[in-house]
This record gives C-alpha cells, structure tokens and sequence, in this order.
C-alpha cells in the first residue's frame, strides 16, 4: 500500500511513527511543511523536516517533541558572548550540525529536496521524506500590537511571542509562485490513501496546500485526516490561536469544516467530540471518534491504524 501524508513537525512526526509501526509494510511518503523555515546565524533551519527526521530516525527529544535527544548548547552560549543573536530561538549542538549540513549543501547548489535526502541518509526514517517545495516559501504573520500593524516571521510570533500578538492573517511569501518539490504530486497521485495527520491546520498542512496543484492533486484522492483539536482546544501548542486568526472555531469540527468535505472525505475525532459525527456543516465528510492522544507509539500506531481502515472502507 502507498500512504502519502502532508505533515507539519510533532503531531505530524508523532502520527508517521505510529503509521510506520502499524504499516510496517506500507510504502509512506511525507511531504513537510517548510513554511517554518528561517535564516539564522546564516543557516538554513527547517524545523518541521527536522522534527519528522529526528522522531522517526531516533534522534528527537521525547520530553521536548522537537530538537535532539542529550542535546548541548555551548555554540549558542558562545554566540550570545559575541551579541550575536537572536536568543529566542534555541538551537543546541548537535541540532546546529544539520543545519550547517544542509546550508552547505544548497550553498554547492543542492535543492532542498536533495539535501533532505542526503540527511535522511544518516536518520533512515523508513519513509521517504519531501519537502513540499525546493522554492524559498516561509510563512509571515500579520499581527497588530501597540506598534501598528506590522509582519513578522512565524517563528518569531509564535517562538518569541508565543502567539500572544493577535495574528490578522498568515502569508506563505512567494507561494503563489512556488512549484511542489521534485516527486510531490506523483506521490499523492500514485497513493493508495492521502492522510492528514494531527497537525497544525492552518500553518502547517495549511501552507502546504497553499503550494500551487497540491490541493487540487489531494482533492482527486481519498483522504482522511485526524483531528488535532480535542475538546475543544490543541493538544499540544497554540494552534488555537492561528484557527482564531482565520475565523475557524477550534473545534475537531471546525477543523474538518475548514478543509472541507471538497478535500477531506473521512474525519478521527476523539470520543470527546464523537458530536461531530452529527455537525451539519460536516455532511459529506465520514466521522468516527476514538481516542486521539498519542501518548505513546503504541497509541499512535492504534490511530493511524484507524485512519487507514477509514480510508479504505471510503475506497471501496
Ligand atoms: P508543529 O509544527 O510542531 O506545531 O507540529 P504539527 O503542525 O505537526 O502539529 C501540531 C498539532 O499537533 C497541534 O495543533 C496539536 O493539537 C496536535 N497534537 C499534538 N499531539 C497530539 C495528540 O497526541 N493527539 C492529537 N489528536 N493531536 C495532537
Ligand atoms: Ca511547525
């Protein structure tokens, strides 16, 4: 079976663990999102490839979701005694590593696209991971504070502000003229089964549909996505915040109504929000609830399990 997924970073990578443990024999393929990612220190960092690499190569901070395991951060600390900043984005050691990897290599000219595989040469995911775009595609927030309105990176609004400015709206810069990544919309043509994950709806799988023909070649499919809004807020992380910027209640049916039943064909929602099954704006999407917390592989596995029976019971 061929499995292709558009995920943003931890509930994205934590679903894709459980996935791989529950379809050992499936033939996965991410496409990531890299609206996350930012220039730093001259380095390109791409927090949401990384996130997926790490936890499914065995090398991601399981108490923190994202960065590495035994991490250290003598470079940073090194970097602060110079006044070099920014401060509010912490990178540690072994993390700074892959990124003066990867900016070395597009830096000789390799797109994106080729340096995330030649990363996951060393990580060995067990799946093939795409970056949505080999274009320069990064996600910017409109916020208004005392200052006015301004625009900001989303790292910086949601690392450094917590998400705590009010967002106005978020802009993927250059998307419209972005192309998806080499082996992209193959990959969602050829699936036997799209997935959205629990991730951010909005500026992760948001942005990535936001890529010109990803969407129109996710609607051909049957897809079925997981709610990563339980009773009535995100699980993990303020994902709230950025349904609150685009009027979207964050709500498991909220979420599913906002991508709509054009694009999404079956819904998980937990056994919290098992009403859904009943929301009239969700005529034409299939609902089941479970339980959706990903507490550990074990129950990711259980989920992702779930979401590929509901897609195949919808292919049939
Ligand atoms: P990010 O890029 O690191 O923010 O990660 P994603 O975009 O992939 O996922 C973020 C979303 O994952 C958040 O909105 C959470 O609500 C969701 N999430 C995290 N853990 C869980 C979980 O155990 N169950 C569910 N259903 N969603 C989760
Ligand atoms: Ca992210």
């Amino acid at each position: 079976m061929r499995i292709t997924l558009l995920a943003g970073g931890v509930g994205g990578a934590r679903f894709v663990r459980g996935l791989r443990a529950a379809a050992p024999d499936a033939a996965i393929t991410v496409i990531g999102n890299t609206g996350d990612d930012i220039t730093l220190f001259g380095l390109h960092v791409s927090p949401d490839l990384d996130t997926v690499m790490y936890t499914l190569g065995g090398g991601i901070s399981e108490e923190q979701g994202w960065g590495r395991a035994e991490e250290s951060f003598t470079v940073q600390s090194e970097l602060a005694a110079y006044g070099a900043g920014p401060d509010w984005f912490r990178l540690g050691d072994r993390d700074f590593a892959t990124h003066i990897a990867r900016t070395a290599m597009r830096t000789a000219g390799l797109p994106l696209s080729a340096v995330t595989r030649q990363l996951c040469e060393r990580w060995q995911p067990g799946v093939t991971l795409l970056p949505m775009t080999d274009d320069d595609v990064q996600t910017h927030v409109e916020i208004a504070d005392t200052d006015g309105t301004r625009v900001v990176h989303f790292q910086e609004w949601w690392v450094r502000m917590h998400a705590k400015a009010p967002a106005r709206r978020f802009i993927a810069v250059a998307a419209e003229a972005a192309k998806p990544a080499p082996g992209v919309l193959e990959a969602i043509a050829d699936a036997d089964v799209v997935l959205l994950p629990p991730s951010n709806p909005v500026v992760s799988v948001g942005i990535i549909l936001s890529i010109p023909g990803i969407a129109d070649a996710v609607r051909d499919k049957v897809v079925v996505g997981v709610s990563p809004v339980i009773g009535g807020a995100p699980v993990r992380g303020m994902a709230d915040a950025c349904l609150t910027a685009i009027g979207v209640p964050t709500t498991a049916a909220g979420v599913a109504a906002h991508y709509g039943a054009g694009l999404l064909n079956g819904w998980l929602v937990d056994t919290a929000d098992a009403a859904a099954a009943d929301a009239p704006e969700l005529a034409g999407i299939a609902v089941r609830s479970r339980p959706l917390y990903m507490t550990d592989v074990p129950a990711a596995a259980a989920i992702a399990a779930a979401a590929v029976d509901l897609a195949l019971e919808l292919s049939r």
